[in-house]
């Protein structure tokens, strides 16, 4: 974990680029980020309000979250490094009217010049494709305000989400294209909130996330076996 070794895997960011094209399409390979982001947006609006306040998403894609956080009157900057998400970003926000801000940059060195400047660091559906998840979340964490929040997501790493989010997602209702998640990246909550409080985080809330892939639906509960939310703030 040297500081000038980039933490992304090009395989992965290669995967997300080959995908870029159908972002936005509500019936192609981000779906289910469609369908959850109404969900995860009411869960965020639960932890704080977003109107007014300066947000970094971090590995934001084509940017579902970040324009709907946007749109709920935050200022948003998205950053990733996989470039055709992000084109794909930029155009659809050039279309939407979203003030959306763009940036190819890691987490890791918008901390060293950014640090402390945003009130709500959101990094969804990211750590399972990044090689040192630790160092992610350690740079999410310096760069929230103190007193901000950092509210990640991510999938367990047991039986059941190998079953659930891999062979039924990937192989029997192919909701995604196989190969999309290595089940050794998983995260079990243990370990995100090990790596959180090492980042000085106090962990506040932990959700389960489920779907219902027939109806098209998320709901949230308490079991977070499979995908789940965790809520952490930088004291103040
Ligand atoms: N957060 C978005 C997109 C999730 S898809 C959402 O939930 O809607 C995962 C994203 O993480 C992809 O856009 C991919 O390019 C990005 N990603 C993967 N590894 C990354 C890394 N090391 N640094 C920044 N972004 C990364």
């Amino acid at each position: 974990m040297t500081e000038t070794k980039l933490n992304a895997d090009p395989a992965e960011l290669k995967k997300f680029s080959d995908l870029a094209h159908r972002w936005w399409d509500p019936k192609g390979a981000f779906r289910p980020l469609h369908q959850l982001n109404p969900v995860r947006l009411e869960w965020i609006e639960g932890q704080t309000a977003l109107a007014g306040r300066s947000v970094v998403d971090v590995g934001c894609g084509g940017g579902i979250l970040s324009e709907a956080m946007s749109a709920r009157g935050a200022q948003v900057l998205g950053i990733d490094l996989a470039g055709k998400p992000l084109q794909v970003a930029r155009l659809h926000a050039l279309e939407s009217g979203a003030s959306v801000t763009y940036e190819a940059i890691s987490a890791e060195d918008l901390a060293r010049e950014r640090p402390g400047q945003f009130d709500l660091v959101t990094c969804m559906e990211m750590l399972e494709h990044v090689p040192d998840p630790a160092q992610t979340i350690a740079a999410c964490a310096q760069l929230a305000k103190p007193g901000g929040l950092v509210l990640f997501s991510t999938i367990n790493r047991n039986p059941r989400s190998f079953l659930f989010a891999i062979v039924g997602a990937e192989y029997v209702l192919r909701l995604l294209p196989r190969g999309t998640h290595e089940y050794a990246r998983f995260i079990r909550p243990s370990e995100l909130a090990r790596g959180a409080r090492a980042a000085g985080l106090e962990v506040e809330k932990v959700t389960g996330m489920h779907y219902n892939p027939l109806a098209g639906r998320f709901w949230l509960n308490a079991d977070t076996g499979i995908n789940y939310l965790m809520g952490c703030r930088r004291p103040a």
